[in-house]
């Protein structure tokens, strides 16, 4: 029965159709609930309140698999423009983005330029940039850049998740270039043959994941709303001596609010990831497929004026 909505909830949120009348009609539905509205300016309330709150920020512009090399120029300068915002503003905020959204699926020339242009910017204004990771047939291609650009840009970082096999080794293979590494357990429908289908596994192995992070002394980001993985990191790094500085816990604005609040008040660092932007139909449904108790959120936001 999960699985069968995960998939129902997955093919939705493919429908291009569907996907145009949200964007249309339904922003007034999501707005301030899971998205900080269609724009960044319209954004920036919400990080004040989450900053106010004690808490960091991660933006995202929505809109992956873009297909036309003049809308990854229009995106990259969408994404300078947050970035001097950030900055402007003062704002507690890293920025996320997808490798497909500047043109990953196009030529892997366009996204390198989109990118070393962002994160030219990055390094300029101080502000952290972290490479989203996508499905597994672009994960070699997003480590592979990241490695080159780190090793020129500090305002870097990317993704690890916990689903795939491959994951522990791309860790070891990433630590001398003393990554900022997300951890999340994967979110995309992917094969026995590249991932772990049980949930058993895949938590199993992002406990060794958080471990092997922790103990190379390079910072990670602990993105869950797993009450039972937050629990793992905290008591591993209490046991290891691993300072409340070395990590932060991530989760997705609107979900598991109280979680966060009661981290923050422990000492802990919350950063909150904050979608923005008309393309948040494919989002929402994802997020869907993962809990369709959010359908809750949805619902709520539907009845109210
Ligand atoms: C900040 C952030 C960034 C991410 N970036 C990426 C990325 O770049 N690439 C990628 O593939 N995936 C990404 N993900 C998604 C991630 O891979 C998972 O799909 C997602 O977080 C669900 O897994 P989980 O660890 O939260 O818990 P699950 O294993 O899905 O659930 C465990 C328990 O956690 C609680 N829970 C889970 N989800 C929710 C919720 N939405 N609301 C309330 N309670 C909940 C429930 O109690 C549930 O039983 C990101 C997630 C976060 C939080």
């Amino acid at each position: 029965m999960e699985a069968l909505s995960r998939n129902f909830f997955l093919y939705l949120s493919k429908n291009q159709q569907l996907n145009k009348l949200a964007s249309q009609y339904g922003i007034k539905m999501v707005k301030g609930k899971i998205v900080g509205g269609v724009s960044f300016d319209q954004a920036i309330p919400f990080i004040q309140e989450q900053n106010k709150a004690g808490m960091s920020v991660t933006v995202d512009h929505l809109g992956e698999y873009v297909d036309d090399p003049l809308t990854t120029l229009e995106r990259t300068r969408g994404i300078v423009a947050a970035l001097e915002m950030i900055k402007e503003e003062n704002l507690d905020a890293h920025v996320s983005l997808k490798l497909t959204a500047l043109g990953l699926d196009i030529s892997e020339e366009l996204v390198r330029l989109n990118l070393r242009r962002i994160l030219t910017a990055a390094d300029r204004l101080g502000v952290m940039v972290t490479i989203d990771m996508e499905d597994s047939t672009r994960c070699e291609q997003t480590l592979n850049l990241f490695q080159e650009l780190r090793a020129d840009y500090q305002h870097v970082s990317t993704v690890i998740q916990a689903y795939l096999y491959r994951s522990s080794e791309d860790l070891d293979r990433m630590q001398h270039l003393q990554p900022f590494v997300r951890l999340v357990k994967g979110a995309y429908k992917e094969r026995i043959s590249v991932a772990f289908q049980e949930k058993r596994d895949v938590d199993a192995n992002y406990r060794k994941l958080i471990a092997k992070q922790l103990d190379s002394g390079n910072y990670t980001a602990i993105a869950t709303h797993d009450e039972r993985m937050v629990s793992f990191a905290k008591h591993y790094a209490l046991e290891k001596g691993i300072g409340k500085d070395n990590f932060e816990f991530q989760m997705l604005y609107g979900m598991r609010k109280q979680l966060q609040e009661e981290l923050v008040k422990q000492g802990y660092k919350v950063r909150i990831y904050l979608p923005y932007g008309d393309d948040w139909y494919g989002y929402f449904m994802r997020r869907l497929a993962e809990r369709p108790a959010n359908i809750a959120f949805a619902l709520k936001g539907m009845t109210k004026k």
